[in-house]
């Protein structure tokens, strides 16, 4: 709209899965979400089917899934905006997540630009068997390489080992492969590619691809002398690779599950598990949710009472129809399972979760990608841990934390102990997969005659006003914000959960801003300093507090700053309330991004030590802004309250066209002057 174009340049769809609050099952939480946010869902809608957009309605499913299973090709190349979008990169498509901004310049015919990244090659020899899963491939490169170590790179999975696993397996983990920071995570093109091209209707494209299908993978030297050709090597052997659970709080923190029970211990995590979620855009293959159901029928018909509460979240429509036609929700539903919306539900705290409010300190086990602090549910003290679908499954009918099924008893109704065999499942559905109505809708041909609305009372949606251009000279009196300390992630910035809501409202939005980071000064969330006043408060309250006197500010923060979802919010919300500039030690690569997108400066420290020189009063100079250069440091003097100053140096990764956005006030305000 914006861009003042009729219609996007390139293939797109919309995907509504992030609202769909998850309380009691599917049909009424999914009535609810096309009840609560009718006015954003017609929107979408309409601006689709206006400007040539496919639009997947509510409950069609999660993106990532949904992409896979209708656009997902090898050799093709895909920005998504949300940092699983690598998803894709089972099907081996280079498929990269991105910040809103990125995705509108290019569906608005702007070429998309990428840092040249680095190569880490995984070599996986063996075969998997048993409670192994693919999930548990990500799991341990998590644990080795932690959040940051794949920033700046691709990850290219290779040998014999990963022709053995599955076309959804591989997507798992390219999809997990967000979790280590990387830009994207790809396979080659193999045998199990094909097939599930093939059953998901796209035998066209096997054709085409069997063709050419030397290039769709890597060169024979590459993998014959892999140490050569990748900057980082990693080997693991999925015949030996045991299942992982990995957290509390953070993806990294990997344990083998022989290891697991004693760290639940030592640690003090709550051993009792409340509740086992399976599911999600990265884990609700037929393959998973088959291998899932093998477990749950075996606690049916051993007489196992599941101890915990346990809901299953389907990735499409496609896939929901298809494990229903073949009975395994029946089977979830024997054993007490509750089948969520096909969309985002829990994984993004749209999670009604009853009592989450009283915070207490409990355990939850997901088959999903992400477990910071607060995202399923909004509770600081829930423990949550991310598994297999077949190690969550195993662990809620136990509803113990330390429970190894691979060596240990359950008592069941009949006071017998039994043990669970390994699971069991199919790859690929026998009879095809199945679905009613996917959930699409086709764009009109010629939209010039379908009419947007946005009414302007709406607290929901709000058309966007361009940012102010840079002023043109240094940027002097900025005070403090936030200092903040540690894990800053993009949830710290922008909250999810209930504030979804408000994501087509920059305004109203922008009172979640940083609201999640701790201050370093008093190691509170959401309380600063007010420096006009004295006094403290909310950090979106003492924001605005600051741009009613016309004064910048500058937000401070620690190693990997941004992390986590792709969300553009976390840029736009500070931009929008009058943030100048980001001061860090290092960022995540598409919050970095975002945030030269927006207009803002995005800068990191020359000396990581000089994080500990910002005091809480301190008003700070940014200067050297008017020959702004590619590779050229900028000088921040900190002017502290009792009247010394220190001076440093600060880096940033600004090329000449980004340079060019700081100065027009954001890339979008480029785009409409057309350049
Ligand atoms: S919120 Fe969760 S389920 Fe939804 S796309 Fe993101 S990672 Fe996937």
């Amino acid at each position: 709209m914006q861009a003042g174009k009729n219609q996007a340049a390139v293939p797109s769809t919309v995907h509504c899965d992030h609202l769909i609050q998850a309380e009691v099952g599917a049909v009424t939480d999914l009535a609810k979400a096309n009840d609560k946010n009718k006015e954003v869902y017609d929107f979408l809608s309409s601006v689709s089917n206006k400007y040539g957009i496919g639009f997947w309605k509510p409950g069609a499913g999660i993106i990532h899934q949904v992409v896979l299973e209708n656009y997902a090709f090898p050799g093709g190349m895909m920005i998504g905006t949300d940092s699983h979008t690598p998803n894709a990169g089972g099907l081996g498509m280079v498929a990269i997540g991105v910040g809103g901004a990125d995705a509108c310049d290019v569906m608005a015919g702007l070429p998309w630009e990428l840092k040249f990244p680095k190569l880490i090659g995984v070599k996986l020899t063996g075969k998997m068997s048993g409670w192994t899963a693919a999930k548990d491939v990500i799991l341990k490169v998590a644990g080795i390489l932690t959040v940051k170590g794949g920033t700046g790179a691709i990850v290219e999975y290779f040998g014999d080992g990963a022709r053995s696993l599955s076309a959804t397996g591989k997507g798992t983990i390219c999809n997990m492969g967000a979790e280590i920071g990387a830009t994207t995570s790809i396979f080659g093109y193999d045998e199990k590619s094909a097939a599930y091209l093939e059953v998901t209707g796209r035998a066209d494209i096997v054709a085409l691809a069997n063709d050419i299908a030397t290039h769709l993978t890597g060169d024979e030297e590459v993998y014959a002398n892999p140490e050569k050709y990748f900057d980082q090597l990693i080997e693991i052997n999925l015949s030996e690779l045991e299942p992982h659970v990995n957290g509390p709080f953070t993806p990294d923190l990997a344990w083998p599950i022989s290891k697991f029970a004693a760290a639940v211990k030592e640690n003090g995590w709550p051993a009792k598990l409340e509740v086992g979620l399976i599911g999600s855009c990265t884990n609700s293959s037929y393959e998973d949710i088959s291998r899932a159901a093998s477990l749950a029928k075996q606690a049916v018909d051993k007489n196992l009472v599941a101890k915990s509460e346990f809901t299953i979240t389907p990735g499409s429509e496609q896939v929901r129809f298809t494990v229903d036609r073949d009975g395994f929700l029946d089977t979830f539903g024997k054993m007490g399972g509750v089948v969520l919306a096909n969309a985002c539900g829990p994984c993004i705290g749209q999670w009604a979760r009853h009592g989450a409010d009283k915070q207490v300190k409990n355990s939850i086990i997901t088959s999903f990608n992400r477990n910071f602090a607060k995202r399923a549910d909004g509770n600081p003290n829930t423990h949550a841990f991310v598994a297999s679908p077949e190690i969550v499954t195993a662990l809620a009918i136990a509803g113990d934390l330390t429970f190894n099924p691979m060596t240990d008893t359950l008592t069941n109704t009949d006071g017998q102990q039994v043990m669970l065999d390994e699971p069991r499942g199919l790859e690929l559905p026998p009879l095809g997969f199945a679905v009613e109505d996917a959930g699409y809708q086709a764009p009109a041909e010629d939209g010039s005659s379908v009419t947007v609305s946005v009414s302007p009372t709406s607290d929901r949606l709000q058309l966007l006003d361009s940012f102010k251009p840079w002023e043109g000279v240094d940027l002097k009196g900025l005070k403090l914000l936030i200092k903040a300390k540690g894990k800053c992630t993009t949830d710290h910035i922008s909250m999810a959960g209930p504030w979804l809501r408000y994501r087509g409202h920059l305004d109203n939005i922008s009172n979640n801003m940083l609201i999640g980071a701790v201050n370093e000064f008093n190691d509170q969330t959401n309380k600063v300093k007010n420096q006009l006043t004295g006094e403290f408060g909310e950090v979106p309250a003492t924001q605005r507090d600051y741009k009613a006197h016309g004064i910048g500010t500058i937000v401070v923060g620690d190693e990997n700053y941004g992390e986590g979802s792709s969300r553009e919010h976390a840029a736009m919300e500070p931009r929008f309330l009058g943030v100048r500039a980001i001061l860090v030690k290092s960022f995540a690569r598409i919050h970095e991004t975002n945030l030269k997108k927006q207009g803002m400066l995005g800068l990191t420290f020359d000396n990581p030590a000089d994080y500990d020189l910002i005091q809480e009063d301190d008003m700070i100079d940014i200067l050297g802004l008017t020959s702004f250069a590619p590779g050229k440091p900028l000088q921040v003097i900190l002017n502290h309250a009792g009247g010394s100053t220190d001076t440093l140096i600060v880096n940033h990764t600004y090329n000449e066209g980004q340079i060019e956005w700081f100065k027009a006030g954001s890339a979008l305000n480029l785009i409409k002057e057309g350049l």
